[in-house]
């Protein structure tokens, strides 16, 4: 445990659910965790039990709160959990808190072998689809352009970027062609307990985390992680955005919630201390604003900014989010006018001081 962590506390220790078992977090709410094929090894699923209309008619069941990635491990687990997790009751309801792969790999798996309803934001729902068809603009190739503006330079990472054109397909093998939408605000129930939804940007499109007054409890997503901070990126599909300040922004939105809320965070343990996380976050981000702009006393580039962020070796995949997130922190200081962009040579593009 980090020095930070150690200021969280965590609801249940060190346990942590093998994979493709449960742990009950409280009658009726269960926690399972999936792996996966990266440095960030688990995510967790939070499995509900309810009753939800199929087509007029009331069937029980659990609605399933992310699926893991799309990969056979994962399978594998899953068909533990539905033998011995679920009381015997399938999935009713697949519930996706974001589009990324480690979050809905496997809600066509889920949804369709159960006739299960999709449920997640129009903008997560909208990029499942643009991604898992490795559209141009959100496929690798299309990253290439973009970081060769921003600085890259070493081909052969370059080629491995460009080469990851089926990334995401190879993780989500199919999405459900059809939503229910959920909206900031809205509130619906899950198993008899109204939740409401806070929609978060930054991290992706149209995030959606789930609060429940009556049990207490925030299923945070990766919006509030208790261990490492959430991926905050610039990518080529929005090339001039301010994700930073957008997930600053959207952390405002949790300022409301009880001090002792139970955290369900998509990685990591149950915590409560979410106000001191958020607290934490903050700073994070201030030191960080802090090293780029001291650097930026000469001009650079997102790239020159990587190595300043990220003090150890990145793989082709590390190195993409760490280009996304030092220009994410280019980009705010950039917009809060204390940065200015300027054209460098072979038409990259440089921050410097004002
Ligand atoms: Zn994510």
């Amino acid at each position: 445990m980090n020095a930070l962590e150690s200021q969280l506390s965590y609801a249940f220790g060190e346990t942590i659910p093998a994979p493709g078992a449960v742990h009950e977090i409280v009658p009726g709410l269960r926690w399972a965790r999936m792996p996966l094929p990266f440095a960030l090894d688990h995510v967790n699923l939070w499995l509900l039990q309810d009753a939800v209309d199929h087509g007029g008619v009331m069937r029980a069941g659990w609605s399933v709160i992310d699926t893991g990635a799309g990969t056979d491990a994962t399978r594998a687990a899953w068909e533990q959990v539905l033998a011995g997790g679920l009381d015997d009751q399938a999935p009713v309801r697949v519930i996706a808190t974001h589009c990324h792969p480690d979050h809905v790999g496997l809600a066509g798996w889920v949804c369709e072998r159960f006739a299960a309803p999709f449920w997640t934001t129009t903008g997560e729902f909208g990029f499942m689809r643009m991604m898992a068809a490795a559209l141009p603009g959100v496929d690798g190739p299309s990253a290439i352009p973009h970081f060769k503006r921003h600085g890259l330079r070493d081909a052969a990472m370059l080629d491995q970027m460009g080469s990851r054109r089926n990334y995401y397909p190879s993780l989500v093998p199919t999405v459900p062609f059809a939503y229910t939408r959920l909206q900031d605000g809205q509130e619906f129930t899950i198993g008899g307990k109204v939740w409401r939804v806070i929609t978060g940007f930054g991290h992706s499109p149209e995030h959606a985390s789930l609060y429940c007054a009556a049990l207490n409890i925030l299923i945070s997503g990766d919006m509030v992680l208790p261990r490492i901070s959430t991926n905050v990126s610039v990518f080529a599909v929005e090339p001039e955005g301010n994700p930073l300040q957008l997930y600053l922004d959207s952390l405002g939105k949790f300022a409301g919630l009880p001090d002792d809320v139970l955290v369900l965070p998509s990685h990591g343990k149950p915590f409560r201390g979410l106000h001191t996380r958020i607290d934490q976050l903050r700073e994070h981000h201030v030191a960080r604003l802090a090293e780029v702009y001291d650097a930026c006393a000469a001009p650079q580039s997102a790239a020159d900014i990587v190595p300043i962020m990220f003090r150890r070796p990145l793989d082709a995949h590390q190195l993409s989010f760490a280009l996304g997130e030092a220009l994410a922190h280019l980009h705010k200081l950039w917009y809060d006018g204390q940065l200015q962009r300027i054209a460098g040579p072979d038409g990259q593009l440089l921050f410097t001081q004002k």
